[in-house]
């Protein structure tokens, strides 16, 4: 893990000093270290050297079509990452906080390729320092002052988080410990890196936050296709890790994700539903997330145009995962018109409107 420019000056100090750092840091009304007045004098001189942020805000998007908000942030180094922001639909009782979910990037670019999705498309650039990972948090926290509360966070954003494994680690542990965002309020998302996945089930440090895979497909041919980092045997090791996993987070919130792009006449058909039936029986406990594929305006006309499954077919499937007694859900597309959703984050400052009919999503 790279520590943190704070971390590097903290750490001549007395333990409770970064422990008041970082709970000053999610303190609304504080705008700088200077500001932190139970720290000494001269300790507070070093930090202010340091900004208070260590993400710059770009561009600001807002959806015309829902509650979300897409910024493009800029780290000190000039690269740009994007963060979504996206306020739930129901809940505000009178008095009570909007409540929100923000989607964080791990990474600069993505070194996965995957060939639906945005931020491969440019190739990995970068990991993300701890730091900017929890300033995606306290930028989005800034910008909704004490009115919302962010209380979900997905790790679904730019990047592979398990090959940024240390500092998406230490960073939720910030976020666990000073947001105050509970460990299950929190979603990995991961293709899948198997020597990671073995490492986290032995490490009782890592957060225990929710884990979900993205599958795509568990034909392996299928899967390859789409996903060039697919390595032979992965469904086995699967089944190998599972029960690991299951066993070191034995509480029933510690599901394991799958998650499930719908893909049409690629992979929706009824050999692909009986071989993820027949694979996530033998996982354990899972919540199947089927995903409405989001259009990707730099693939248009590229080598490979994808169409999503069409609306019936998804609910179809959900039916019948349903039927046979998995949790299922179809994730609900948020922010499509400023491509802020799963897939859309390219890293590119200019937003590309979307077209017309675009799917908008499950329920
Ligand atoms: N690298 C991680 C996290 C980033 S992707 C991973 O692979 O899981 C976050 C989620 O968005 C994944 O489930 C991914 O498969 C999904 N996704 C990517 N492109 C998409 C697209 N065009 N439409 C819908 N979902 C997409």
């Amino acid at each position: 893990m790279i520590r943190m420019q704070v971390d590097e000056i903290l750490k001549d100090e007395k333990s409770y000093r970064a422990d008041q750092v970082y709970k000053a840091w999610f303190d609304l009304r504080m705008n700088s270290y200077s500001e932190i007045t139970t720290l000494p004098a001269l300790l507070r001189e070093k930090l202010s050297k340091l900004s208070w942020l260590a993400v710059k805000e770009k561009v600001l998007k807002k959806s015309n079509l829902d509650n979300t908000q897409k910024a493009a942030l800029e780290l000190s180094d000039g690269k740009i990452i994007e963060t979504v922001l996206m306020g739930r639909k129901s809940l505000k009782k009178t008095g009570e906080k909007a409540r929100y979910t923000i989607c964080v990037s791990s990474q600069v670019g993505c070194a996965m390729r995957c060939v639906f999705c945005a931020t491969g498309i440019a190739g990995f650039c970068r990991n993300l320092l701890v730091q900017e990972i929890v300033d995606q948090y306290r930028y989005w926290q800034g910008h909704l002052g004490d009115e919302a509360e962010i209380d979900n966070i997905v790790v679904m954003g730019q990047g592979e988080p398990l090959l940024n494994y240390d500092n998406v680690k230490s960073a939720l542990n910030t976020l666990i410990k000073y947001a105050n965002v509970g460990p299950t309020k929190i979603t990995i998302s991961t293709c899948g890196i198997p020597a990671a996945m073995d490492r986290l089930v032995e490490d009782k440090d890592f957060p225990q936050a929710r884990l979900a895979i993205s599958l795509h497909s568990a034909i392996e041919e299928t899967r390859k296709k789409i996903m060039p980092s697919h390595q032979r045997g992965f469904f086995n090791f699967l089944l190998d890790w599972a029960p690991r996993y299951h066993k070191s987070l034995p509480s029933r919130s510690h599901f394991i994700g799958i998650e499930y792009l719908m893909l049409k006449d690629f992979n929706d058909d009824e050999k692909h539903l009986k071989a993820l039936l027949k694979l996530c029986s033998k996982i354990g406990r899972v919540r199947i997330n089927l995903i409405p594929y989001n259009i990707i305006s730099s693939l248009d006309g590229g080598r490979w145009v994808l169409v999503g499954s069409d609306k019936s077919v998804i609910e179809r499937w959900h039916d019948t995962l349903m039927k046979a007694g998995f949790v299922s859900t179809i994730r609900y597309s948020q922010g499509q018109d400023i491509e802020a959703a799963c897939g859309q984050l390219s890293g590119k400052l200019s937003v590309i409107p979307a077209k017309d009919g675009i799917q908008k999503g499950g329920r």
